[in-house]
């Protein structure tokens, strides 16, 4: 039997994104498991949603556990760290946060989670924590170096690493051989958004006065600069079958506002009609240049 894990950062993850990849696999047979960083602690929440929940932790677990079984998964792991909030906010220097935890001591936690589940297949974050958010990016570096103290293999230079504008995905040129003992590497994806989609909604929010460069319900999230940001996208999945799972889990999020139940009618058409499709990058095997574009994530 095979075994994918994502590793994300907060309850929602796992559904608002990539549902219909793990409703898909989990569907299809693979032994399916989110292992979360944190309870998502610095979520927004409306008051009136914390009715019977002693606290936000509480409540997005439960919310996970609900999403969890529309997805079909195998199983929900958390690494008990503390959400970190976006960048700047107070949350960054909880004791337990993610943002305040050592790459190393994260990446001993993944190590922990690999070894036990023995996954063929990872999906984690990308460089940039898709729209930013540090808890992202910590978990991107972590889930690299995890790669690299297990597998002995280099996925990003050091260098890379402090700077978010640079890709740190590295394209081999054919001569990283893999050796008989590596047979067992788990193939390494990041999420990788389109890019089309995202300048779609640069120009069609401010036709329904919303402002690309404050979107988002705390109005931290930058459209614009996100476009700039390069992910390769060289797995696309057509999830279409798997759509209502989809929609099943990301409605348990209630808390969180999934993307289908909000903003105007023409940002809400706009997300459904690009869900279809799931895109990743893929960070190991390493892309060879012929490559074409993958449907799935296996390598079948
Ligand atoms: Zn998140």
């Amino acid at each position: 039997m095979k075994t994918l894990v994502a590793i994300f950062a907060h309850p929602d993850d796992e559904s608002f994104g990539i549902g219909g990849t793990l409703a898909k696999y989990a569907h299809e047979g693979i032994s399916t498991h989110y292992v979360c960083a944190t309870r998502g602690e610095s979520g927004t929440v409306d008051p009136e949603m914390m009715q019977g929940y002693t606290s936000v932790a509480e409540l997005r677990s439960t919310e996970l556990e609900c999403a969890s079984r529309e997805l079909g998964l195998a199983g929900v792991h958390y690494l008990d760290y503390r959400d970190s909030g976006m960048l700047g906010s107070e949350d960054n220097r909880h004791e337990n946060s993610l943002f305040a935890a050592a790459t190393d001591e994260v990446a001993q936690r993944i190590i922990r989670c690999i070894e036990r589940l023995k996954p063929d297949v990872i999906i984690t974050h990308d460089q940039f924590g898709g729209y930013g958010h540090p808890d992202h990016i910590k978990l991107n570096q972590a889930t690299l170096r995890a790669y690299e103290m297990l597998y002995d293999i280099q996925l990003v230079t050091k260098e890379d690493e402090p700077t978010l504008t640079q890709p740190s995905i590295a394209i081999a040129d054919g001569h990283a051989a893999i050796s008989p003992a590596q047979t067992a590497i788990p193939r390494l994806y990041v999420t990788a958004f389109s890019r089309r989609f995202l300048r779609l909604a640069v120009r069609l929010l401010p036709l329904v006065g919303q402002d690309p460069r404050k979107f988002g319900r705390n109005k931290d999230i930058d459209l614009v600069q996100i476009t700039s940001w390069f992910v390769p996208i060289t797995a696309q999945l057509n999830v279409k079958p798997y759509i209502p799972h989809k929609e099943r889990a990301s409605a348990c999020h209630l808390s969180q506002r999934p993307p289908t139940q909000q903003g105007s009618f023409i940002t809400r058409l706009a997300f459904r009609r690009a869900q279809h499709l799931e895109t990743f990058s893929r960070l190991y095997p390493p892309l060879k240049r012929s490559e074409r574009m993958e449907t799935d994530l296996f390598g079948a």
